[in-house]
């Protein structure tokens, strides 16, 4: 009887840097239906701007 514990191991896969950051506080934003939203102050912006 064996008594060997395998713990899977999930390896995170790096987060992809598809956000922008906020011009106003400079937390990370959120793109949404073509809207970039920042979920510190609420700032939003459309993904159209360059
Ligand atoms: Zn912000």
């Amino acid at each position: 009887m064996t008594n060997q514990r395998t713990l899977p191991q999930t390896p995170r896969p790096p987060q992809r840097d598809d956000g922008l950051d906020c011009e106003i506080c400079g937390n990370r934003m959120h793109e949404r239906s073509c809207k970039i939203i920042c979920r510190n102050c609420g700032f939003t912006r459309d993904c159209s701007d360059p």
